[in-house]
């Protein structure tokens, strides 16, 4: 009986266990309903924070995208530097948006005065989710940098309608249609620079946030001044995968967006 007894004692311990180191699943999430991100569940667990993984995209202060509107000029910035060899990449269909990963040993890097960040993945939004003075841009371009101590800067893109972009004519042929997929190896090179607009001098930069949950901040942004085209064709390419997948722009309070001129 006693023996009986400490085995249904240690099953339920091990029961226990396993309850409590259930895995944390994400709330799903999408973008009609990120007035509300930062009040999803995480349904596996029962305790505050964990069961609010998306709380810092209310209660953050220092959120992005932002309104680009309002800058005050400085020379005294740091130069920016776009160091973005050539690589095969990942065409990774998020679920999000379309994305471009890099090579696991892929060198290419944002240089930010003397400091580096390295390039991990490109990824589109549109409409933009940086405005400037209430305007939105057809889309946007996001270079993601995130260094070994994670530090994360992200090199942002305004897209214009105009002349097509070739790279992103093959980022958009290679992307897999479906949801959360990969298309990796196709042996493509691309060359990221040719997604860059010839003047990568100046730009706007503030400290914001990741612009999707969990919206973690402490993320450094540098929006450059000038701006790329792609053609109205590859914008409606874009906007078949996903049309709307932007955040809307949050609220400076004690920011100030400041510009690289
Ligand atoms: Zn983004």
């Amino acid at each position: 009986m006693k023996i009986k007894t400490l085995f249904t004692g240690s099953v339920l311990t091990f029961l226990f266990a396993i309850a409590t180191v259930a895995v944390a699943e994400e709330p799903h999430w999408d973008h009609t309903m990120q007035a509300d991100w930062g009040k999803l569940e995480d349904s596996s667990q029962t305790e505050v924070p964990k069961m609010y993984p998306f709380a810092e995209c209310s209660i953050g202060h220092h959120q992005s995208p932002v309104d680009l509107a309002s800058t005050s000029a400085s020379k005294r910035l740091n130069r920016i530097k776009t160091l973005y060899p050539a690589d095969t990449v990942d065409f990774y269909n998020t679920g999000h948006a379309v994305q471009v990963n890099f090579s696991d040993h892929y060198q290419g890097q944002l240089l930010v005065g003397a400091a580096a960040y390295p390039l991990i993945q490109l990824h589109f939004h549109a409409p933009s989710e940086h405005v400037i003075d209430t305007q939105t841009f057809p889309a946007e371009l996001h270079f993601v940098h995130v260094r070994d101590d994670g530090k994360i800067a992200v090199l942002g893109v305004l897209m214009e309608i105009g002349e097509e972009n070739q790279v992103f004519q093959t980022i958009l042929d290679n992307m897999p249609p479906t949801e959360k997929s990969h298309n990796a190896d196709t042996g493509i090179h691309i060359k990221p620079t040719l997604l860059l607009p010839h003047d990568r001098k100046h730009y706007h930069t503030l400290a914001g946030s990741l612009t999707t949950p969990p919206c973690s901040e402490g993320v450094d942004w540098y929006i450059l001044t000038n701006t790329i085209t792609i053609s109205e064709e590859q914008l409606n390419r874009l906007k078949g995968f996903y049309d709307g997948n932007a955040r809307l722009p949050q609220a400076l309070n004690d920011r100030v967006v400041a510009e690289k001129n």
